[in-house]
């Protein structure tokens, strides 16, 4: 079975910990993106899993097998470089059937193969071309097409579309996405585009400074953020985070101060374990809708700067206290420079953060 395991592991370089105490499972089919800025540890912890790095502790467990003491060559795995080195002296076809050299295939079965292989992948019409005349997108193609042509224990892709300019990611990103969903193989896929994430994954872990945040689908953390750390990481724009004060909370309705303004707000039953005390509030910037004057549930701001976003436009509003609220409305809502705002946010996407920085979610 294609699963891959990795169970409290940690590397250090020197006195430096890289990736600390990381657990995730990867089930037969699933895609997991590690997610993260840069120097997270998702590179470091994608080369303990090939072996490429040893663990300074934990274990490795791919298809059910502990892998520490073993070497890349021996874990089967089947990886994909932002680098993708193809034999520049080798015919696209040629350049597929390379990995199968080691495995004792007649000359029949390797050419069924890579037909298989080039459909998948749509290289058929280059298969006898040389990689010096083959378009970006077709030589990222054709590095996932020498990944898939054996069948490997597993799939690690590093940053696999980094090269690619945006068009091509987009459309490489639903290609890719759809080949490894007819492969049943545990797959990990490490990039800092969330949006490769939110679109690829069926999961993401989303990591800081070597330590995994949250794992989850990708609606669970853009929905559900475990900490302010990935509520910040995921959407765009930034969920706006404000320091607020929680005054009381009935059960039903929090009553904080929050950006210069006293606000009632319906919020989750486990706001009560906060007990009166400084917590932080996250309202994604498309959770508001504009009310006609001040009510308890709506934050006075003052309309700063406008970005037109295309469909939307994004709107820099200054509060009372000082702070800057983001705010997303549809094209055809006229804004002014300078136009006193009352921002409703919307209960159902109004999060709660202790001064631990963790959501309070029942
Ligand atoms: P990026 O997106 O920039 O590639 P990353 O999340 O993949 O970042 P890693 O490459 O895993 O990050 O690196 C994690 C941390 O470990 C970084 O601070 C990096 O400088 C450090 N690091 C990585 N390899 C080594 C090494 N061989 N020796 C010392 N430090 C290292």
């Amino acid at each position: 079975m294609s699963t891959i395991e990795i169970r409290k592991v940690t590397k250090r370089f020197g006195d430096f910990t890289a990736v600390r105490d990381a657990d995730l499972s990867v089930a037969a089919g699933e895609v997991v993106c590690l997610l993260g800025p840069s120097g997270c540890g998702k590179t470091t912890t994608l080369r303990m899993i090939a072996g490429l790095e040893r663990a300074t502790s934990g274990d490795v467990v791919i298809a059910g097998r502990n892998m520490n003491e073993l070497p890349p060559e021996k874990r089967d795995i089947a990886m994909v470089f932002q680098f993708y080195a193809l034999y520049p002296a080798l015919s696209v076809g040629q350049n597929i059937a390379m990995p199968l050299h080691y495995e004792k295939l007649s000359k029949a079965e390797v050419d069924a193969r890579v037909i298989k292989v080039a459909k998948i992948m749509h290289l058929t019409e280059v298969l006898d071309r040389m990689p010096s005349h083959i378009s970006e997108g077709e030589k990222q193609r054709l590095a996932v097409a020498r990944a898939i042509v054996r069948d490997p224990n597993c799939f690690l892709f590093d940053e696999p579309l980094s090269r690619l300019d945006v068009e091509l990611r987009h459309s490489m990103r639903g290609q890719i996405k759809e080949v490894l969903t007819g492969l049943s193989k545990a797959t990990v896929i490490v990039t800092h585009d969330q949006l490769e994430a939110l679109t690829m994954a069926n999961r993401i872990a989303i990591m800081r400074d070597g330590l995994i945040e949250q794992v989850g689908t990708p609606h669970d953390v853009f929905a559900k953020p475990a900490n302010v750390f990935v509520a910040s990481f995921i959407g765009t724009p930034q969920m706006n985070l404000v320091d607020a004060d929680l005054k009381s909370f009935d059960g039903k309705n929090a009553s904080v101060s929050l950006a210069g303004n006293d606000l009632v707000i319906a919020a989750d039953p486990a706001v009560s374990r906060l007990k009166p005390s400084k917590v932080t509030v996250g309202i994604r910037p498309r959770a508001f809708t504009a009310a006609n004057e001040k009510a308890a549930d709506t934050i006075a701001a003052q309309a700063e700067l406008i970005e037109p976003m295309g469909a939307e436009t994004l709107i820099h509003a200054r509060t009372a206290a000082g702070g800057d609220i983001r705010v997303v409305v549809p094209r055809d809502k006229r804004v002014k420079i300078g136009e006193a705002l009352h921002l409703r946010p919307d209960p159902k996407q109004t999060h709660f953060f202790g001064e631990d920085g963790k959501a309070v979610r029942a």
